[in-house]
């Protein structure tokens, strides 16, 4: 199967040649050139898989150039034992009749990033043999919060690579920091960056664009990538698990073959939520997907009016991982609605230019075949979260309520009870503070002390991963100024 660029669709590429570029040289997405449909009972013949299995098949069908045995060793690797705490992998939790839930956050950080990040530095290392690149690959991460940590776990101790992430002094929680800086591996690196995420950002791309630390690095071995999740190979992980949750909910009787199934993703880059379109491309039988955002209501807007503009006010929220103005992903979309890299090519040029566009009737329409949307702000986002525990005794954390909120106001609109999945993507352990508050909890303790405070509350274990963390030593702690990151990239790689 061929690669191809959003922009550009004249010059077809290897999948391993996808994986390795990671962004097209016009600045458009690689792309699969067509969505392959499952083969006729192959969601039968699934059910009976382990979810390592499933991974290998259904990404069999998009990378043509990896043997099935190759794909086996990399998903036993990352979706083992010593890294899930969990069997089943991605479990679907029951909340009611019609109404379930889809666990990611089983895997070494406790957030769904883990799903994609596993499998990312398997197939980015062996599309860099395939495409004979033998140098150390280098990962520069600039993050918020979940992804740096992930892209950690993802990265520690796989051959050939080393990972520096930046994360900014002042932007990411207690526990956060505390997960990134006790981070062990011996290809690993972190550092703190003065100042916010913006700042972290910004210097991490002018690392990337400085040709005279890319010609040193070259020198010393090195060659520069980003674990950014507009990678193929961060998207084609996502599609196994919306695959895999209908197989588990088919087995366990909870759907029959063929049933309809809505999904309720909650969305930021549009990256998991577009990894349910595709797999409802393929052939599984999902009705509507339903983009859930905070306030950062811009893809709401979008996918109601058509006109997606980023000019607007930015809101911290407390679901963080979700606080995006401009959602990358939606580029695949709008490639796989219209077929045109031209018309997307000019969509994507005025969102440069004057940060909005304005897409067709046609395209409206074709979207919203597929897609509803909604958003859901602070004070229901925690509304919910408390209104959950209390009917059902199960416990979300900020980004999953969102989903469930947006979910419940879609129903009373449109009178669809269609059986629902709701993305759950991060553990409730990871956002103790908001969470507390939401059960009604006035005081918070400090550091790490509102693990144990979330524990008491609910009776609930925080996951080993997190729980540990007071065990942990902490190996980094340097903090570095914007314009000094480069000689921390070279001090780093020696
Ligand atoms: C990254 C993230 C999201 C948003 O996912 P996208 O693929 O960017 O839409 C939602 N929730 C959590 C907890 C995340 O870490």
């Amino acid at each position: 199967m061929q690669y191809i660029s959003t922009r550009n669709k004249e010059v077809g590429h290897t999948a391993a040649q996808a994986i390795a570029c990671g962004l097209a040289r016009d600045g458009g997405l690689l792309t699969p050139a067509y969505i392959p449909h499952l083969p006729k009972n192959a969601l039968a013949d699934l059910c009976g898989m382990s979810y390592q299995q499933r991974a290998v098949y259904i990404m069999s069908l998009f990378l043509e150039d990896f043997s099935a045995g190759e794909l086996a060793g990399f998903a036993a690797k990352a979706y083992g034992p010593d890294k899930f705490d969990t069997a089943a992998v991605a479990p679907v939790h029951t909340l009611e009749d019609g109404l379930h839930c889809l666990e990611l956050w089983h895997g070494p950080t406790c957030a769904f990033k883990d799903m994609a990040l596993q499998m990312l530095p398997h197939l980015l290392t062996a599309s860099l043999k395939k495409t004979q690149e033998n140098k150390t690959v280098c990962i520069l991460v600039a993050t918020s919060g979940d992804t740096g940590k992930g892209a950690l776990e993802g990265f520690r101790d796989v051959e050939n690579t080393r990972i520096l992430v930046f994360y900014p002094k002042d932007g990411v929680s207690a526990i956060q920091e505390l997960q990134m800086n006790t981070q062990e591996g011996n290809n690993v690196g972190v550092c703190s960056v003065y100042g916010n995420f913006d700042d972290a950002q910004t210097g991490v791309k002018r690392l990337f664009s400085d040709e005279q630390l890319r010609e040193e690095l070259a020198e010393r071995g090195y060659f520069l990538s980003s674990a950014n999740s507009i990678n193929w190979g961060r998207v084609l992980p996502q599609i196994v698990y919306y695959v895999s949750a209908y197989c588990d909910m088919v087995r366990d009787g909870k759907l029959e073959m063929g049933d309809t199934l809505n999904i309720c993703v909650p969305t930021g880059n549009f990256g998991n939520i577009l990894a349910a379109y595709y797999a409802k491309e393929m052939g599984v039988p999902i009705g509507k997907l339903i983009c859930a955002s905070n306030s950062n209501n811009v893809l709401t807007d979008f996918l109601t009016t058509g006109v997606y503009d980023r000019n607007r006010t930015f809101y911290n929220t407390m679901s963080p991982s979700m606080d995006i103005l401009i959602s990358s992903n939606l580029e695949r979309l709008l490639f796989a609605v219209t077929q045109s890299d031209k018309e997307v090519g000019g969509y994507m040029e005025q969102l440069a230019a004057d940060g909005r566009y304005q897409v067709s009737e046609t395209v409206k329409n074709a979207i919203n075949r597929h897609f509803a949307a909604g958003c859901c702000d602070d004070t229901n986002t925690q509304r919910v979260i408390g209104e959950v525990y209390g009917k059902y005794g199960y416990l979300i954390d900020p980004h999953t309520a969102v989903a469930f909120d947006v979910l419940a106001r879609y129903r009373r609109d449109t009178g669809d009870e269609t059986p629902a999945l709701v993305v759950s993507t991060a553990s409730p352990f990871k956002f103790c503070d908001n969470v507390l508050g939401a059960l009604g909890q006035k005081e918070i303790a400090d550091g790490l002390g509102v693990l144990d405070q979330l524990t008491e509350t609910t009776g609930l274990a925080a996951p080993t991963p997190l729980a540990s963390l007071k065990d942990k030593t902490v190996r980094f702690n340097q903090s570095v100024a914007k314009e000094n990151m480069v000689d921390m990239v070279l001090g780093m790689l020696d």
